[in-house]
């Protein structure tokens, strides 16, 4: 049997009973046969606890610090569970994310994995020990200490999981699976048994949350299958893979929300006034993320305009941008929504089933929701509505669709 990637987050190593239920379920993979690689994050709300210590002592705080202080919680876990598996009677030791041979690019607080040099772990795993990776944090070329971004850890088990040529990686969670939409809220929501890479990717980077992005998009460059399911139970999760599902039939595979969206719309009294170039790029100079961008040219010497959304905790800053470089982008006015939410339905099957956004747009209007703004892509419809409305919209798309 080959190796295996297991990967706890912080809710499931939360406590003491937690992480000793994670070394048994560990031990288990192991006397299944398994060369066993267990990433962890930090205990619980531990690395929230420490954002909090940083903000009151310096809101400014230089973030290679912030990786330092970060980067102390994932330490805290693998020692912890590396005795409680020792303390079952097995063999298992712990390397921070330098010691499993993470190097990274030295960008703090959201760096990249370049290469991982598995000789330690490799080592270890064939003296028959199981491993505790600390996950989120890698070093760069020059010895700094870096982390991956908030939600990291997932990332760190996949990139672990295809250096060592792993057959599996688990995502050992506080929900079993990956639903469909966000049971919570919406009542139908079912847990998936699979989703393509792609889809899986386009819902973690709607919001879905139970993934990092960036994990999802190794696991889909090196093939890498992944399972999302509960950490501590029998139940069987969701299998993200290479297309190929059993329910094809299924055009749309989920519907994603998020609230707290906020609209700009900059008007031009010309289209040769039109600067977008210069919005967008300062911006991104201040490092204001925006999402959707539509773009309207009017006739000849008509108003042409740009709209574009973005968090709603941007939008002051946002304003403050446009603001002071008014001259150089040459707009003529200047209006904003907030109170918005985006709704997303997405599936692969969608490509080749023509009319999918024209049914989303026919439900959301026979429910009387104003749809703002659109935006699609091959595979995925999202719309922005109003934030009363969102949940309502997503209740309707996923009933639609039969998802
Ligand atoms: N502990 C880090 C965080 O809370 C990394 C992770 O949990 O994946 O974001
Ligand atoms: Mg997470």
């Amino acid at each position: 049997m080959g190796k295996v990637v297991l990967k706890f987050g912080g809710t499931s190593v939360g406590d003491v009973a937690k992480i000793k239920a994670t070394a048994e379920q560990a031990i288990r993979e192991k006397e299944k046969g398994h060369e066993v690689v267990v990433v962890v994050s930090a205990m619980g709300k531990s690395t929230d606890h420490l954002v909090n210590l940083a903000e009151q002592i310096n809101p400014k705080a230089p973030s290679r610090e912030m990786d330092m202080l970060l980067s102390t919680g994932e330490q805290v876990t693998i020692a912890l569970l590396a005795m409680a598996i020792e303390h079952e009677g097995h063999a298992a030791i712990s390397y921070t994310g330098w010691q499993a041979g993470l190097v990274t690019e030295e960008i703090h607080g959201n760096a990249r994995i370049q290469n991982i040099l598995t000789t330690n772990v490799g080592k270890a795993l064939d003296e028959g020990k199981i491993v505790v990776v600390a996950g989120f944090q890698g070093l760069s070329e020059n010895g700094e200490i870096t982390t991956l971004g908030r939600g990291g850890s997932d990332t760190t088990a996949v990139a672990l999981a295809a250096a060592l040529g792993a057959e599996k990686c688990s995502i050992c969670t506080d929900v079993v699976g990956v639903y469909t939409s966000d049971p919570r809220y919406i009542s139908e929501a079912r847990k998936l048994a699979e989703i393509d890479y792609d889809e899986m990717l386009e819902l973690a980077n709607l919001g879905a949350g139970v993934l990092h992005p960036r994990a999802v998009e190794y696991a889909k460059n090196f093939n890498i299958p992944l399972e999302v399911r509960g950490a501590h139970v029998v139940e069987v999760g969701t299998m993200i893979k290479e297309g190929n599902l059993l329910e094809t039939k299924q055009v749309v595979r989920g519907v994603a929300f998020d609230d707290k969206i906020a609209r700009i719309r900059v008007s031009f009294k010309s289209v040769d006034k039109m600067n977008v170039a210069c919005i967008f790029t300062k911006l991104a100079e201040e490092h204001v993320n925006v999402d959707i961008i539509v773009q309207s040219i009017g006739e000849e010497a008509g108003p042409s305009a740009v709209s574009f959304s973005l968090k709603e905790a941007d939008l002051e800053e946002a304003l403050r941008v446009l603001e002071q470089n008014k001259a150089a982008i040459g707009y003529h006015d200047l209006v904003t929504e907030s109170g918005l939410a985006k709704v997303s339905i997405v599936g692969s099957g969608m490509v080749s089933n023509p009319g999918v956004a024209a049914q989303m747009f026919t439900v959301l209007r026979n429910a009387g929701i104003s749809v703002r703004m659109i935006s699609t892509s091959e595979i995925k419809v999202s719309v922005v509505v109003p934030e009363v409305k969102m949940l309502e919209a997503a209740e309707v798309c996923h009933q639609t669709f039969d998802v």
